[in-house]
């Protein structure tokens, strides 16, 4: 069984997440999405509050499940079995970032690789921070996230 690992911070989950997560699930027999604690990045929603979101976005796809962790990526992926890491690349600013990350991994643990998806041109500019910034000023963002997560947010800055 070959089973993916697809780590990331989702704050939220947007329709660019949701393309990588719906092809990789068909490259994986099991695809593992793991919201990440993360408090460096001091997210608009917590962890409980995406771990939600997410679970709710994908619950139509049958190999994925839906966990968190508060340990190292490469530890957790031994743990759950996993081979792969999958990760999502932009544009060019995404590359150093991410190059950086997979040979931390790649140092920590051998065993455990990391694959990449491109990302369709039509999300190539979609980030979850571009998606909070135009919510928190009464932008239209229902062309980047589903149903679900623009009435979350709407919600989160009308408190
Ligand atoms: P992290 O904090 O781990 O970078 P993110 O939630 O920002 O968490 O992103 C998780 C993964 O999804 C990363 O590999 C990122 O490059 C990728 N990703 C984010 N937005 C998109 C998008 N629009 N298209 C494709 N991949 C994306």
């Amino acid at each position: 069984m070959r089973i993916g690992y697809y780590p990331g911070t989702f704050d939220p989950i947007t329709y660019g997440h949701l393309d990588i997560i719906t092809r990789g699930a068909k490259l994986f027999d099991k695809l593992y999405v793991s919201v990440s604690y993360n408090p460096i990045k001091n997210p608009l929603f917590t962890k409980e509050e995406r771990l939600e979101l997410v679970r709710e976005v994908v619950k139509d796809i049958p190999n994925i499940e839906v966990v968190t962790n508060n340990i190292l990526t490469v530890e957790h992926c031994k743990q759950l079995g996993a081979s792969h890491i999958l990760r999502g690349l932009r544009a060019v600013t995404d590359y150093d970032y991410e190059f950086q990350l997979t040979n931390i991994n790649r140092k920590i643990s051998k065993e455990i690789d990391t694959v990449f998806l491109m990302t369709q041109g039509k999300y190539s500019f979609l980030s979850s921070s571009s998606v909070r910034e135009l919510a928190q000023f009464g932008g239209d963002i229902s062309a980047f996230v589903p149903d679900v997560i623009e009435k979350a947010i709407k919600k989160k800055f009308q408190k």
